[in-house]
C-alpha cells in the first residue's frame, strides 16, 4: 500500500492506494473520512490520478457526509443559571460554594461545589469529570443493550471507546473498536443508542454506501428522526 494525493480545486485528497486483480478502479471514503483505493495490476499512477479527479467531488461529498454529523452545541460559559443538558433534559447550572467539591444533580438543576466560584476551568472540568461518570454507567449499558446488532455483523466482540471529540458523534474503526464523542451523554438515550447502531452497522460496511443503508434501516428503522432529534438537540 502507498499513499498518495491529488489535488483538486482548493482540497487535496490523499488516499491509500493498493492494487488487486479486477478491471475497475475502486474507491472507498471510510467513516475517518480515509480514502482507499484499489487499482487493476499495472495501472499507472497518472491514470489513477485522472480517474480521481473525475471522482473527486463524490469523495469530498463523502467526507463532508462525515463532518457534517458534528456536535454544534456553543461555548458554555460556565455561569449560574446557565442551561446544560444530560441524557436529552435541560438542567441549569447552580455554582455553589464549599470546601467539599461535587457535582450533583437536584431537581431541574445541576449544583456545582467548590471553593472558588469563579474558577471557571475548575468549573468546567468538575462537569466534564461529572459527564464522563455518567457516561461510563450509560454508554456501556446502551452498547451492551445493542450488541445482539453486531452478532449478525462481526466475527468477535466490538469494543466500546469515549472520549471529546470535536468533530464526530462516534466512528468506527477496522479493529472493531467503537468510539463515542462524550458530547453524546448531553442527548437523550435513543439518540445515544442510534449513533452506537450507526457505528455497529459499519462493522459490516466501513463507508456510507447503499449497503451500509439497507442495512442500518433494517437494524434502526426511522433512524432518520432519530438523527434530526440529535442534530437539533445539541444546538
Ligand atoms: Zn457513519
Amino acid at each position: 500500500m502507498v499513499k498518495d494525493k491529488i489535488q483538486y480545486g482548493k482540497s487535496i485528497i490523499d488516499y491509500e492506494l493498493s492494487y488487486s486483480e479486477r478491471k475497475t478502479l475502486g474507491i472507498k471514503v471510510h467513516p475517518d473520512k480515509c480514502v482507499q483505493v484499489i487499482a487493476p495490476i499495472n495501472t499507472d499512477s497518472s491514470e489513477i490520478k485522472e480517474k480521481l479527479r473525475t471522482k473527486a467531488a463524490w469523495i469530498l461529498r463523502q467526507q463532508d457526509f462525515f463532518l457534517s454529523f458534528h456536535p454544534i452545541t456553543p461555548a458554555r460559559r460556565y455561569v449560574g443559571g446557565e442551561t446544560h443538558l444530560y441524557l436529552g433534559k435541560q438542567y441549569r447550572l447552580k455554582i455553589m460554594l464549599g470546601d467539599k467539591e461535587s457535582v450533583k444533580l437536584n431537581g431541574g438543576r445541576l449544583e456545582v461545589t467548590l471553593n472558588d466560584l469563579e474558577n471557571k476551568p475548575k468549573i468546567k472540568r468538575l462537569l466534564q469529570s461529572w459527564y464522563k461518570s455518567k457516561a461510563d454507567v450509560h454508554f456501556n449499558k446502551l452498547f451492551d443493550d445493542s450488541l445482539h446488532v453486531s452478532e449478525y455483523l462481526y466475527d468477535g466482540a466490538p469494543t466500546l471507546k469515549y472520549r471529546w471529540m470535536e468533530k464526530r458523534w462516534g466512528s468506527c474503526d477496522r479493529n472493531g473498536t467503537i468510539h463515542l464523542n462524550l458530547e453524546l451523554i448531553k442527548a437523550p438515550k435513543t439518540c445515544i443508542e442510534y449513533v452506537i447502531i450507526h457505528e455497529m452497522c459499519h462493522l459490516a460496511h466501513l463507508n456510507h454506501s447503499s449497503a451500509f443503508y439497507k442495512l442500518l434501516d433494517k437494524m434502526y428503522p426511522n433512524w432518520g428522526e432519530t438523527k434530526d432529534r440529535l442534530e437539533r438537540l445539541m444546538v
